[in-house]
């Protein structure tokens, strides 16, 4: 019987486990399918607090899990397939092993929706990103393309109009789902150019490694065109990690697991931390932070039943 189960290794994760095993919690983190998060396939990050001369998002990553091994916390290789969540313990499948747990500490983040073109996987972190607050500077005086038609997507245009000589954003219809006032904002950037009724066909260029451009389509015209890119930005949306919960954990429409307050979720000694809950700061610095709030909300959920 573990006292707490972790479920995602990314800063969430990570973060959980070295606040619960320095509390003497014995923690276990079930690593996932994408280990280390979103972190493990980004390249430098310069925005978290500590590393004036920015440190790599893996290694980064993995000094955190490393830091909580070094007080007790043990990883395992593997995926949560199954939760029965209805009575304590808690249950779970992970890889056909049944694990018992007091309490558990869902950071499994949420995984970002890829356009699934060739080119588009073997070039992530080589020009290709899914996060423009994490690879934007890198792109200063650069071509960059974006990709969707929501908020996300002009919020990612917007902010890359500070670094790229300019901004293609490509969309596959001529009607967004963005707010208007965002739309509006993107619209009135002289940097940014639309394409629209335009899908990718192919990221360019996998021989060399990185990105140098992309095969673009024209729904309506048919036309076929490559285009010089340096910078990828795939925004198209996010998928939370919440399958294996449905109908346990309650979540918004989306699948994001709704709080209900600190880091607490609709079932007693079931915490939120990271991304699987978070659908509006998704950094690593605050996934981080929410990590520290489960563990120690799981602590005290703990002694307060006299564990
Ligand atoms: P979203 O609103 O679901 O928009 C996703 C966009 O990607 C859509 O335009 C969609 O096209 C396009 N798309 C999806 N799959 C695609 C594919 N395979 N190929 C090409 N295009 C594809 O997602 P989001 O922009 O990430 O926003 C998610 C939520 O967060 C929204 O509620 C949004 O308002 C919110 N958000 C708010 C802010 C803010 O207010 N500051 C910032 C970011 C996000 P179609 O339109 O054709 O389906």
């Amino acid at each position: 019987m573990r006292d707490v189960v972790i479920i995602g290794s990314g800063c969430a994760g990570n973060t959980a486990a070295i606040y619960a095993a320095r509390a003497n919690m014995r923690p276990l983190v079930v690593q996932g399918h994408e280990a280390g998060g979103q972190l493990s396939l980004t390249t430098l990050v310069e925005n978290f607090p500590g590393f004036p001369d920015g440190i790599r998002g893996p290694e980064l990553v993995e000094n955190m899990k490393k830091q909580a091994q070094n007080f007790g916390a043990e990883f395992l290789h593997g995926s949560l397939l199954e939760a029965d969540l209805s009575k304590r313990p808690f249950r779970l499948n992970v890889d056909e092993e049944w694990i018992e747990t007091r309490t558990l500490i869902v950071a499994s983040g949420a995984s970002a929706r890829w356009l699934g073109v060739p080119g588009e996987q073997h070039l992530i972190g080589r020009g290709v990103s899914s996060c423009a607050t994490c690879d934007g500077f890198f792109y200063r005086g650069r071509k960059i393309m974006v990709v969707g038609g929501g908020d996300s997507a002009m919020e990612e245009a917007n902010f890359l109009s500070r670094f790229g000589s300019e901004v293609t954003l490509v969309h596959r219809r001529d009607q967004f789902r963005a707010s208007k006032i965002m739309l509006d904002r993107a619209r009135a950037n002289p940097k940014i150019k639309f394409l629209l009724n335009t899908v990718v066909d192919d990221v360019l260029d996998v021989a060399a490694n990185l990105v140098s451009g992309v095969r673009l389509h024209n729904l309506v015209t048919g036309a076929v065109w490559e285009q010089e890119v340096d910078g990828f930005f795939v925004a198209i949306g996010h998928i939370p990690n919440t399958a294996v919960f449905k109908g346990q954990i309650d979540t918004d429409a989306d699948g994001y697991i709704l709080s209900k307050g600190g880091a607490r979720t609709n079932i007693s000694g079931v915490f939120h931390a990271g991304d699987v809950q978070d659908r509006t700061y998704r950094q690593a610095v605050t996934a981080s932070g929410a990590g520290c709030m489960a563990a120690m909300e799981a602590e005290r959920f703990l002694e307060a039943e006299g564990h």
